[in-house]
C-alpha cells in the first residue's frame, strides 16, 4: 500500500488521490485536513487585503504552507 506523508503535520495518508485526500502544492504535499486550514488561512489573510490579487495570492500560499512545515501545523490567524 502506498503511504505518502503530509510535509506540514508529517501525517501518514493512506492510498494518497490526488485533489481528494491529498494536495500537491508546489513540490510539498498537503494532506485534506492541512489543505482545509490553508484554505482558511488564506481566507483569513485575504480579508484584509485589498484589491485581490492572484500574484499575492501564490506568494501567500507558498509563504503559509513554509511556515507550516517550520510548526508542524498551518496558522490559522493571519499575522500582522
Ligand atoms: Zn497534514
Amino acid at each position: 500500500m502506498k503511504v505518502l506523508y503530509c510535509d506540514v503535520c508529517k501525517k501518514p495518508i493512506e492510498n494518497p488521490t490526488p485533489s481528494r485526500n491529498y494536495f500537491h502544492i508546489a513540490d510539498i504535499d498537503v494532506c485534506e485536513p492541512c489543505h482545509d486550514d490553508l484554505a482558511l488561512a488564506l481566507k483569513n489573510t485575504l480579508r484584509t487585503k485589498k484589491p485581490f490579487d492572484y500574484s499575492w495570492h501564490d506568494e501567500l500560499t507558498m509563504k503559509i504552507l513554509h511556515d507550516g512545515m517550520q510548526r508542524g501545523k498551518i496558522e490559522l490567524k493571519a499575522k500582522r
